[in-house]
């Protein structure tokens, strides 16, 4: 393999398909799905990860377990892969720096850096083009009694950074409630956001390449449960066709303007009068695009692996409507299993069960058609956690939501 041409975050040549190795930083269940990706087309993997147990670790040809900035460890890194990948967003962007001296690196970590924060993601919208909600910084006791944020409110304050799921948010109703709001989620930098009439929630992902080439995936509708994604469908079933191409429109300008190398996926707002509202974007594949696996001929890790090892990006094609169900660690505590037999079986079998976590029964939803289940490995089940997920695809779209609502059921999941 020659060694990466001058400017190495742009490679000149394709990392080929079973000549080389490939890193990831990050251990989670995003990191295993692009190990899995990359191995099937012959690439070994190395993960940096310091939890010694991981999905994407316990994958991977290679587990270095080491801090993300280890200076060792990425030096190791970026000497043993020709280019490497974040499967998270809050990876130190020193970190991609450091490894870019080294080798491929992809997405750029300045266009990581953007995704980390919520004020500059928000610039960066604006600077493309793309509209986002309405908002103001608060990063001082002065900025959070400032008058002028009563245009705002309702709003929901949000940290600026590490907010995932639905964490680090509240929900302030006026003026008076801003400071000590901003007190209890730490006094550190925030973005108070006007709360938005949503219509429905949906999320589109784009890949670029090193040559500007972009490719989308179908158009993603997303339900969340308590602020985490619960349902994706695809085709969306309540999304207008116009809305939907400007949202790929909107999402390719993101791309472009970013100087963007990799898999980038961007959530809209649809709001009440029709109107798209760019929330968040993440610098990586996203939970909302996992169903791509297993209902479109090329996945979004196959794109991340395409982007970065510098190979040909082609259209993805959705061959079969699906609807994913995120599969939380509630399940294992929640007697899924017992409702598939009915009420009387289910107490019998909660009196003899013994405390703690139990897996859902597979048997029974495997037994539907059309079901894929993906599990990421994890050795513990707690709440709120995801262990997995499933799709389900199917002829139509009304048929995968059948069967989907079929699985959740089974599960003792609420219906969509
Ligand atoms: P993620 O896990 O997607 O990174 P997060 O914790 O970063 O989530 P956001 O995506 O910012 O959080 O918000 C979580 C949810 O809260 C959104 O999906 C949406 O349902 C709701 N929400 C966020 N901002 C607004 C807004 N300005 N107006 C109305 N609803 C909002
Ligand atoms: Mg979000």
């Amino acid at each position: 393999m020659p060694l990466p041409p001058s400017t190495p975050s742009r490679p000149a040549e394709p990392w080929l398909p079973g000549s080389t190795r490939l890193g990831v930083l990050g251990g989670g269940q995003l990191g295993r799905m692009f190990v899995h990706a990359a191995q099937a087309q012959g690439y070994a993997v190395t993960v940096l990860e310091p939890d010694a147990a991981s999905p994407a670790g316990a994958a991977a040809d290679v587990h270095l377990k080491a801090p993300y900035a280890d200076a060792a460890a990425l030096a190791q890194l970026g000497a043993s892969c020709a280019a490497v990948t974040t499967e998270f967003e809050n990876v130190p962007a020193q970190a991609l720096r450091a490894l870019a001296a080294h080798c491929t690196v992809a997405p750029p970590a300045a266009a990581v850096e953007v995704c980390q924060h919520r004020a500059r993601e928000k610039a960066a919208f604006l600077a493309a083009g793309v509209p986002c909600a309405p908002h103001a910084v608060i990063d001082s006791a002065e900025a959070a009694r400032a008058e002028a944020h009563a245009a705002l409110l309702p709003g929901i304050l949000k940290t600026a950074s590490l907010g995932y799921d639905g964490k680090g948010q509240t929900t302030v109703l006026s003026l008076a409630e801003l400071p000590a709001a901003w007190a209890a989620l730490g006094s550190v930098p925030c973005v108070l956001e006007q709360r938005l009439p949503l219509r429905l929630e949906i999320s589109v992902i784009v890949a670029r390449g090193a040559d500007g080439t972009v490719v989308h995936l179908p158009v993603q509708q997303n339900l969340h449960r308590g602020g985490i994604l619960a349902v994706t469908q695809v085709p969306a079933p309540d999304v207008p066709e116009a809305t939907a191409l400007q949202a790929v429109a909107l999402a390719q300008q993101l791309a472009r303007a970013l100087g963007y190398v990799g898999v980038l996926c961007v959530e809209f707002f649809v709001l009440e009068d029709g109107r798209l509202v760019a929330n968040e974007m993440a610098p990586r594949p996203h939970n909302s695009g996992h169903y791509s696996l297993d209902a479109c001929d090329v996945s979004q890790f196959d794109l991340q692996l395409r982007t970065l090892a510098g190979l040909p990006l082609v259209p993805p094609r959705l061959h079969s409507p699906a609807v994913m169900l995120n599969l939380l660690g509630d399940l294992w505590f929640d007697g899924a299993a017992a409702s598939v037999a009915g009420p009387a079986a289910a107490s019998a079998s909660a009196a003899k069960a013994p405390p703690g976590p139990r897996p859902p029964d597979w048997p029974a939803v495997l037994a539907l058609p059309g079901v894929h289940l993906h599990l990421y490995g994890k050795a513990e089940a707690r709440r709120g956690r995801k262990m997995g997920h499933l799709t389900v695809t199917a002829a139509t779209a009304a048929q995968a939501r059948a069967v989907a609502l079929q699985a959740a059921a089974l599960l003792g999941l609420p219906g969509f």
